[in-house]
């Protein structure tokens, strides 16, 4: 392709120089012709077209003087008169003869000019003798004159006739060489319009190609929405009226991603764009793509307007509708946050920020909804960084503690393990994992504290073995930013070979998401982990992903049922038959299955019945400190023992 580019770009250019080249030959052929003809028609000018003037003005004066001496022959004129007109007529005829040499020169031809007047001129005294005296001998001068005067005439006449076939030669020369020249200057005037449409054809190419690199420049190539950049120029130069930014996001986006591919994803985002851009438009918004699945939106209106509210109400529903790509009905909603110029910020920096806080809050509320900012968010992100910079140091502190939730085994109600819940211990107060386990995933302090945890746990199966004797088994939660961090497994092998933990006391509690960002990936690291002889459960099971495309490859031990389809399945049918089929699955696939958050007899009888494996929950006993957990141990294995 470029090659071809490349090879025609080559061959216009040559043309262009051929042309170039051929128009300059034309241009100086043109001018060596036009001097051609000046050369030649300057002598005709300057002295042939005179010589033919003179010749005529020496014959008339030849002329007048030889009818000066036929009129005093006739008597018509009186001696004196023709004494007059022979004297002027002579030098006449001198003066003609002046006139002549510059163009004849002193050549031959002046020379016979001068001779045939000389010869009538001396005829002169000779007449005067006669005149009046012997009539007869004057008229046999006269009659010599006449002939002298005819032969002058014939000369004169042969010279003029000369002259004109000179002219008529140097007149059709010069049409030839002007032909010559037009036709140049048509062939020249062709080549000058090729050269003007190949440049015009060359400057709307270039200024089509600028065009094109300017909008790539200015848009995201995906979507073909405009970019970040964009939007920020945008927001700089927009004028001091009310206006709303908008942010607004695709929740849970890199569901979709994780799930189906970057290529699908890209896909539905092409789509999705399309759609946002369309509804927004039509309530005259202008739509820009920040990144991944982040979107910008500008309305020139106040957030208080009846027609904002209309206008965001129709972006979510446009969204909202499911979305139909390659077979698979997709469902994406959106989670906006809005500011007003100059209601919530006056320079671009605050207006961003202060969206950008209503747009988290929206998120933090399960996503789907507009947040339209108030100064209380901000007071909520402050806190939220407090508890960050306090959470930093929770490790260091020892301020971190882990309680222990025994799991029973239904078919005997005997003791199979616990599982370890961490809690953060400031200022005497306990603070519940659901606080600050989401804040530290966002910020990364997660995994620090799931090493902590796991650290903590092993060494804490290690005094228990050392004082009872058992091998007790623990599970522990990983999150997913802790799953996917490049050192866990790492962390997990040295953990093991310093604490000679025995890896089948050690149980990890892996939530569906962690298949989100790459699922290949999480596969082959699970393998690994069973590999060391790890447990493996998968948490919350129900509540995620549940693709049972990937469950099946999971090579995991055990399911846990989430805790929100216990609570209800005794009242709820649905819920009952969701329980049902999930231990069904289960079992099927070989794995056991464990249900969280059972509170009540019933909820365990409902699950014996429906042959679940074992249970965990306030039923058997709420999460205990180290200490208390021991007992339950102690006490769970006296009963045994009995
Ligand atoms: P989870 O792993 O599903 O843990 C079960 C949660 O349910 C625990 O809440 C537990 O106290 C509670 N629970 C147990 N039985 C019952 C019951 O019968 N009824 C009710 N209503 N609740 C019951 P907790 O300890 O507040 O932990 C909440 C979540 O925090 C955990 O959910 C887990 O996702 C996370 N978490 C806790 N410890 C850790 C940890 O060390 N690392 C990580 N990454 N996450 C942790
Ligand atoms: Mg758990
Ligand atoms: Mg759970």
């Amino acid at each position: 392709m470029n090659h071809t580019t490349s090879s025609s770009r080559r061959l216009i250019y040559i043309l262009l120089l051929l042309v170039i080249i051929a128009s300059v030959t034309l241009s100086v052929f043109m001018e060596r012709t036009a001097h051609n003809i000046r050369r030649n028609e300057t002598p005709l000018l300057n002295s042939t077209i005179p010589q033919l003037r003179y010749l005529g003005d020496f014959e008339s004066a030849v002329l007048r003087y030889q009818l000066a001496f036929d009129k005093r022959f006739t008597d018509s004129i009186t001696p004196d008169r023709f004494q007059f007109l022979e004297s002027m007529g002579r030098s006449e005829i001198d003066a003609t003869l002046a006139q002549l040499r510059p163009s004849l020169g002193d050549g031959p031809e002046l020379g016979a000019l001068r001779d045939g007047s000389q010869r009538i001129v001396q005829m002169a005294p000779e007449f005067e003798r006669y005149i009046g005296r012997n009539p007869a001998a004057a008229r046999a001068v006269l009659i010599k004159m006449n002939e002298e005067v005819k032969r002058l005439r014939l000369r004169i006449d042969d010279m003029q006739q000369h002259v004109q076939e000179e002219i008529v030669d140097s007149g059709s020369m010069a049409n030839h060489a002007i032909g010559w020249i037009t036709g140049l200057v048509h062939v020249f005037d062709v080549l000058a319009l090729v050269t003007c449409v190949f440049m015009m054809y060359h400057v709307r190419a270039r200024v089509r190609v600028e065009d094109e690199l300017s909008h790539q420049a200015r848009h995201d190539p995906l979507t073909g929405l405009a970019h970040r950049r964009s939007f920020e120029a945008r927001l700089d130069s927009l004028p001091e009226v009310p206006h709303v930014v908008v942010l607004g996001t695709i929740d849970r986006f890199s569901r979709i991603v994780g799930g189906f591919g970057h290529a699908f994803g890209d896909r539905i985002m092409v789509g999705l764009a399309q759609r946002i851009r369309g509804a927004a438009e039509r309530s005259g918004g202008e739509v820009f793509r920040l990144d991944g699945a982040n979107f910008a939106i500008l309305y020139r209106m106040a957030c208080e307007d009846v027609e904002f509210a209309e206008a965001l109400s129709g972006l979510r529903d446009e969204v909202r509708s499911p979305y139909d790509c390659e077979g698979h009905e997709i469902f994406t909603t959106l989670s906006l946050g809005a500011v007003s110029f100059p209601l919530h910020g006056e320079t671009p920096d605050t207006l961003l920020r202060n969206a950008d806080a209503a747009l988290q809050a929206a998120r933090k509320a399960g996503g789907d909804q507009l947040v339209v900012y108030s100064h209380q968010l901000n007071a909520a992100a402050g806190e939220r960084l407090d508890m960050e910079s306090l959470l930093r140091h929770a490790v260091e502190r020892n301020e971190l503690e882990l309680h222990y939730q025994p799991q029973q085994a239904l078919n005997d109600g005997g003791l199979i393990g616990f599982e370890a819940l961490v809690r953060w211990r400031r200022q005497g107060k306990l603070i519940s994992p659901a606080e600050f386990i989401p804040l530290a995933e966002e910020s990364g302090l997660i995994v620090a504290i799931g090493n902590w945890v796991l650290e903590e746990a092993c060494r804490q199966i290690s005094v228990w073995q050392a004082e009872t004797g058992q091998r007790v088994v623990v599970a522990v939660n990983i999150s997913p930013r802790q799953f996917a961090a490049p050192g866990f497994l790492a962390h997990l092998e040295d953990l093991l070979a310093t604490t000679h933990v025995d890896p089948a006391c050690l149980e990890l509690e892996i939530t569906e998401s962690v298949m989100v960002e790459d699922a290949e990936s999480a596969i082959a690291l699970l393998h690994r982990l069973r590999a060391l002889g790890l447990k493996l459960a998968i948490d919350d099971f129900g509540t995620g992903y549940s693709s049972l495309a990937y469950l099946s490859r999971f090579p995991i031990h055990k399911l846990k049922i989430d805790q929100s389809f216990v609570r209800n399945m005794h009242a709820v049918s649905e819920q009952g038959a969701i329980v049902q089929a999930t231990i069904s699955l289960g079992h099927s696939l070989g794995l056991t299955v464990i249900a969280e958050g059972v509170e009540s007899e019933t909820q365990r009888a409902m699950l014996s019945n429906w042959r679940c494996d074992e249970i965990q929950g306030y039923y058997y006993s709420r999460p205990l400190p180290a200490a208390s957990a021991l007992n339950f141990l102690e006490g769970s294995l006296q009963l045994q023992a009995a």
